[in-house]
């Protein structure tokens, strides 16, 4: 059976892909599962030699794959330019970890002690539509750098730049099955990688509702898992920050890839005596933000993935919502929606407490530093978060009194594959990327020799 692919910003059909079967699933983990002896004793240089001319087949074919992306998942192409080129990077960055795979040796009465890192075989990679590139180089780079066989789910939605990374894999010489993609549906080409007793971890990243069926599922064959899961991350501008800069960057840090990012900064609280200032620097900034065809150099924001996706977002805006101000979107075919600030929302508002993924930010005053963390942390979410203020104590002190993963100060950044990402709460579990994501993808065995 066929699905057909469709371009968000056109909504004609672009392709149509293979929706595998629970047998055609079992095949893969099979192929998988045989391919994982070779490829585990594969010398430690040969197989970073062997990453590297992954990587360097995804810079040489990183145009192709950002155009993919424009038309799979309506991404702008700067946006997804750089989305290639991360996924390069990451696999790179993973290429020097086989050859820094150490073990120990620990001091011991009567012998040696000795522990080694040892890959867990197959490795499921379950990637969802928002970041189709970057998420599934954070899983399956440091899951092949390890040693482990990786099968790779796309989101049905967006299968394009995996099924094209799969082939690059095979271009750079990586050995048959040991990286396939499979695409199809999360209810059987997923939940068969959770249930399958073969497959000896789950990389998940999607909702926390199916990352939490996820984990009941893993519990059966005691699946290891990394979740990354929703945030509604909040973005804390004290009266004393760069108010003019923090305006200017908020926009950008909810409203990028349509605000469909785990990471969006989609609630701004800001101390009340700068509340009303902020506001009207906020409001050119978000009237400026280029919506339209995402094939266009300058373009800022494209559409929605879906319609159905569409009607989720539009849902948190119902008539007599307190839209503040608002950008625009083009007119014609497309899933678009704009820019939306919401003030003032009420605390118990959906579109105060639950994960919109779409363009829509709320803008909430507080009274104090108390507050501010207070508000902050009234999530069940704790994924990232920024902190305005010109105050590096104050800075620090709120770092470490919001409950999240990833925090920026004076800055929107989130994701760098050179330091840990992942969540707080119900945000996830475990860490990808850094210096220690092959932690997860390893068992440490421990030997001792009796002397
Ligand atoms: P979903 O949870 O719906 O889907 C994520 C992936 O899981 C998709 O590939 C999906 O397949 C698959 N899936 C669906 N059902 C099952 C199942 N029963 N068993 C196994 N896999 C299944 O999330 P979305 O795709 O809607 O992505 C948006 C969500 O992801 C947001 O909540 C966002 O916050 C979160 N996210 C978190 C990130 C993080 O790093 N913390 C990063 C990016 C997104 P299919 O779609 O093909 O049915």
């Amino acid at each position: 059976m066929l699905h057909e692919v469709v371009n968000p910003a056109t909504e004609e059909v672009v392709a149509r892909v293979e929706r595998t079967s629970a047998d055609g699933v079992d095949a893969a983990i099979g192929r998988a599962r045989a391919a994982f002896p070779a490829w585990a004793a594969v010398a430690p240089g040969d197989r970073a030699r062997l990453l590297r001319r992954f990587a360097a087949a995804v810079d040489a074919d990183l145009e192709h794959l950002a155009t993919l992306e424009v038309t799979n998942a309506g991404h702008t192409i700067s946006n997804a330019r750089w989305e290639a080129g991360n996924a390069r990077d990451v696999l790179d960055y993973y290429s020097g970890a086989p050859e820094r795979l150490f073990g120990r040796q620990i001091p011991v009465a009567d012998g040696i002690d000795l522990t080694f890192r040892e890959p867990l075989g197959v490795v499921g990679v379950i990637v969802p539509w928002n970041f189709p590139m970057p998420i599934a180089a954070w899983g399956l780079a440091p899951a092949l750098a390890a040693g482990n066989t990786v099968v790779l789910k796309p989101a049905e939605l967006t299968p394009l730049t995996a099924l094209r990374l799969g082939e690059l894999a095979l271009e750079a010489g990586l050995p048959a099955d040991v990286f396939q993609v499979v695409t199809g549906q999360g209810s059987v080409v997923g939940q068969r990688l959770v249930d399958h007793p073969d497959v000896r971890k789950i990389v998940f990243t999607g909702s926390t509702e199916v990352g939490r069926s996820v984990m009941v599922g893993a519990a059966a064959s005691m699946t290891r898992l990394t979740l990354e899961l929703g945030g509604k991350s909040a973005n804390i501008v004290f009266a004393d920050a760069d108010l003019e800069r923090a305006a200017a960057t908020a926009p950008y840090a909810v409203f990028d890839n349509a605000g469909q990012d785990c990471c969006a900064r989609s609630r701004i609280l800001v101390e009340r005596s700068v509340h009303d200032r902020f506001l009207s620097l906020l409001e050119p900034a978000v009237a400026g933000v280029r919506v339209g065809d995402p094939r266009l150099d300058d373009t800022e924001m494209g559409p929605l993935i879906s319609a159905a996706h569409r009607d989720s977002v539009a849902a948190y805006v119902p008539e007599g919502a307190p839209v503040a101000f608002r950008g625009t979107t083009p007119i014609g075919p497309g899933f678009w929606y704009p820019p939306t600030v919401l003030a003032p929302v009420a605390a118990g508002d959906r579109a105060f407490v639950e994960e919109i993924f779409g363009p829509i930010v709320i803008v909430v005053p507080f009274a104090d530093e108390a507050d501010a963390v207070r508000i902050a942390n009234d999530s069940p979410y704790g994924l990232s978060g920024s902190i305005w203020t010109e105050n590096l104590g104050r800075a620090l002190r709120v770092a470490r009194g919001v409950e999240a993963g990833n925090l920026s100060v004076n800055s929107h950044s989130s994701v760098r594959y050179w330091t840990p990402f992942g969540g707080f709460k119900q945000s996830g579990l475990g860490r990808e990327l850094g210096p220690d994501a092959l932690d997860a993808f390893t068992d440490v065995k421990n030997v001792f020799i009796s002397t």
